[in-house]
């Protein structure tokens, strides 16, 4: 492994950008009547600021309501590019946010069409809303910007920037699965949304598997040659390029922060007060797609299959509260505080707890302590567009030690083949893997560790980045 000094540059395309997306880079807030900004965390957001702070342009997302300006330059001190703030009402982030984006298009991506709510209002709140970002960008950008446009929320923005003004350069990046076409079909407006898509000249996929999804619903739906040999489709007289770009992590800080001698004392604290030989983690979102029932359930099913491993290991489990206003998210919560009562109830000692479950968000610096002291990481969404956290366990692991267990419909999965992948509907085979990564030798564990270390770092964020950037700015990529 190459030590973490060769840092990678951020690219910068050599004209402005205008990025577009649900959430803002940054929170605002006035206190005392001076404006202040705090970066929203997660790695894209911030590789995405720095290359605006690079390129200049305009970042336009929903921001929350109150005495904000709607417009203000980044950062505050010494602006470099333009954040523009669209403010919705209550009902607009019912419908859009909480209603479409939540409870249809998320639900149906990922394959659960039984929690699907197709409400007509959730539709017209989602049309006016998409509506409302093309409004602020026709007010805002300029035509020789690179447009690109991020997720879900706003698949019909493409043929609205591009009704106003063709030629712009509008690339968009689907984060999340797309379903497979006899899935996506089932969605009323199958038609709208892919016409909306396919007003950008490139469209980004987390997988092989996602671009063709999409390929085949355009077929089947909006009837229009798909060329899958150049990867592009035709459509009212433009072709558009269809590309993967799996999204990485900034590999070099987790690997460094995992570096620091704080740190890594602060892990070897928590692995003494947690007590055991072997610490197994799991790290979500408390979402439905995450699958951290089916997780407890093997859990529960590999204490009471092999109990020779009562008082040698413990499970924590984290999940950040999400969604909360959402019903089925509330009642996957009561579901997991049930289960983990139930387990502990049953398997603890007087020494030994087997499960511990922490129901809040973390600073990443305390994830790095949570990372370095897990010897196993247990990933076993249901259905994942990519799951960075497996990629930043990984990445953590400087010593090159500790096991993955991965699901497979997981778009990390196609990258980190060394993990131990697995079904995550089958409790018992999970269980049993589970068993086999605690009882795999070193050397082994080394092995596969080392390879997916090199697979996190060959295709980092800034790697995702550059290739988007560069694809929709027609340059050909290097390596
Ligand atoms: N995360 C965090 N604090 C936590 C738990 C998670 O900042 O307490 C971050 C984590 O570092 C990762 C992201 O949340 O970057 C989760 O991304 P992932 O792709 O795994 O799942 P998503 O939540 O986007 O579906």
């Amino acid at each position: 492994m190459e030590s973490s000094e060769n840092k990678t540059c951020v690219f910068s395309p050599g004209r402005p950008i205008t990025i577009i997306s649900n959430r803002a880079p940054y929170q605002l807030r006035k206190h005392f009547g001076q404006l202040h900004h705090e970066k929203n965390i997660g790695g894209l957001v911030s590789v995405l600021d720095e290359i605006m702070c690079q390129s200049g342009g305009t970042w336009i997302a929903w921001g929350e309501k109150g005495d904000i300006p709607e417009q203000v330059g980044i950062p505050l001190d010494r602006p470099r590019y333009s954040l523009r703030l669209i403010h919705l009402t209550d009902l607009e982030v019912n419908q859009y946010y909480h209603g479409f984006s939540n409870r249809v298009l998320w639900p149906l991506s990922h394959y659960f069409l039984d929690r699907c709510h197709f409400g007509s209002e959730y539709w017209n709140g989602y049309r006016e809303v998409n509506e409302k970002f093309a409004k602020a960008f026709r007010e805002g950008s300029q035509d020789q910007d690179l447009i690109w446009i991020h997720d879900f929320h706003l698949t019909l923005l493409p043929s609205l920037l591009r009704r106003d003004r063709p030629n712009l350069s509008i690339g968009f990046f689907w984060h999340i699965p797309f379903p497979a076409s006899p899935v996506f079909r089932v969605l009323p407006w199958r038609e709208e949304i892919l016409r909306g898509l396919l007003g950008s000249d490139l469209i980004g996929f987390q997988l092989p598997l996602h671009a063709e999804n999409f390929f085949q619903s355009v077929e089947d739906v909006v009837k229009v040659p798909v060329n899958r040999d150049s990867s592009s489709i035709n459509y009212d007289g433009r072709i558009i390029r269809v590309g993967v770009f799996p999204v990485g992590i900034d590999f070099d800080k987790w690997n460094d922060l995992a570096s620091s001698p704080p740190l890594a004392e602060r892990a070897r604290e928590l692995s003494k007060e947690v007590g055991v030989e072997n610490i197994i983690l799991g790290v979500d979102r408390l979402d439905y797609t995450k699958g951290i029932l089916e997780r407890l359930y093997a859990y529960e099913r590999l204490l009471e299959k092999y109990p020779e491993f009562h008082s040698r290991v413990c499970m924590i489990q984290i999940a950040v509260p999400s969604r909360t206003r959402v019903e089925e998210y509330r009642t996957l919560r009561r579901e997991i505080d049930e289960t983990i009562g139930r387990i502990t109830g049953r398997f603890s000692k007087r020494k030994w707890i087997p499960l511990r479950y922490l129901y809040r968000a973390f600073a990443i610096e305390d994830l790095v302590a949570y990372y370095l002291a897990a010897d196993l990481a247990l990933i076993t969404p249901l259905r994942d567009g990519m799951n960075l956290v497996a990629k930043e366990y990984v990445a953590s692991r400087m010593q090159e030690d500790g096991s993955l267990i991965l699901s497979e419909f997981t778009g990390a999965a196609a990258t980190l083949t060394d993990a131990i992948l697995v079904n995550p509907y089958d409790i018992e085979g999970l269980a049993d893997a589970i068993h086999f990564a605690l009882c795999m030798p070193k050397d082994e564990k080394h092995r596969r560790m080392k390879q997916l270390r090199c697979a996190v770092k060959d295709k980092d964020i800034y790697w995702w980045c550059a290739s988007f950037l560069k694809s929709l700015a027609g340059e050909k990529e290097e390596n």
